[in-house]
């Protein structure tokens, strides 16, 4: 198989994993599922790729864990914006997208926004029983 058959292989593996996932997995979860068939910078090239072409978005919990998940619940197109709020379950640290948005955030002039991480801590529907 040609590297980029691999590759191109590799990509449709990794969204297959989030797709079936119901959380966001991180890169060492994706890697570890791949068993090896590709290596550690080709899946944050894959990643990274995903991102740009919109597919994807990225996670960043408080405790520098960064997770990935498809955009499902990103507007759509020109707008798309990852600007819903992700749920983190203390027991089983599962990380989700949630519906709600991020709330509008106030800032002083000249100040400039970039992203904002927002993590919503508690537990989740499987692990309240
Ligand atoms: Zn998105
Ligand atoms: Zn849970
Ligand atoms: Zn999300």
């Amino acid at each position: 198989m040609t590297k980029q058959v691999r590759n191109t292989a590799a990509k449709s593996a990794v969204i297959e994993m989030l797709t079936v996932s119901k959380t966001a997995l991180s890169h060492a979860e994706i890697y570890h599922q791949l068993q090896s068939t590709c290596d550690r910078v080709t899946v944050y090239r894959i990643l990274d790729r995903l991102i740009e072409e919109g597919a994807a978005h990225r996670i960043a919990l408080t405790d520098g864990t960064v997770k990935y998940a498809l955009c499902e619940q990103c507007g759509e197109g020109q707008h798309h914006l990852h600007s819903h709020l992700h749920f983190n379950c203390l027991q089983c640290g599962g990380v989700s997208c949630l519906e709600s948005e991020i709330p509008k955030v106030q800032l002083p002039r000249k100040f400039k926004l970039h992203d904002v991480s927002l993590v919503v801590n508690g537990i989740c529907a499987s692990c309240n029983v």
